[in-house]
């Protein structure tokens, strides 16, 4: 299976320090609290979840499934919403996202359950280290983080060159 920070093991594109940036405080991080799920962080370890875009949204506004994803075919509705602990996968949300206008990284809250994204998880990245997850519910926006740092232009053209090398290839987004 392939990644789309890593198709074919080809691109170059840095995989990012994929720090937490903000440990969840009721869990110290670890997502377990007495070995449930932490409900503060749902069981990601992560006080702060991110969400990538290219729209103008506001605190309260409700970012919806169902835009098209940054790879496959362009018109394939996502049934799903993606958000991450890390701002560096956060960082290629903003960045990738279809779209005019700058890339923009909210702080999110989950309206439902979420789940592992398995496009970021496989054997060659086990335990989720992007910590990108998805949802079928809305996610809301509760802030914005205005100051943050985009990826050199090189880094840029290597993940779009793999991301194109995967649409060539018809790969699709796992969806299920
Ligand atoms: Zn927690």
């Amino acid at each position: 299976m392939t990644s789309i920070d890593d198709p074919k093991g080809t691109a170059s594109a840095r995989r990012g320090p994929f720090d937490v940036s903000h440990p969840c405080g009721a869990c110290q991080g670890q997502g377990k609290v007495d070995e449930q799920p932490c409900a503060t962080c749902h069981g990601t370890g992560a006080g702060r979840l991110f969400h990538g875009t290219k729209a103008d949204l506001r605190p309260g506004e409700l970012i919806e499934p169902g835009r098209p994803a940054n790879f496959g075919k362009p018109d394939r509705q996502s049934r799903y919403v993606y958000l991450t602990g890390t701002l560096d996968a956060a960082t290629w949300g903003a960045e990738l996202a279809l779209g005019e206008g700058p890339g923009r990284i909210y702080v999110v809250e989950p309206t439902g359950p979420i789940e592992d994204d398995p496009n970021l998880t496989d054997k060659k990245y086990p335990g989720n280290p992007t910590r990108s997850y998805r949802s079928r519910q809305p996610l809301r926006v509760t802030g914005e983080v205005v100051e943050w740092q985009g990826h050199s232009k090189e880094e840029l053209e290597a993940m779009k060159g793999g991301l194109e090398r995967l649409r060539r290839q018809g790969v699709e987004p796992i969806e299920e």
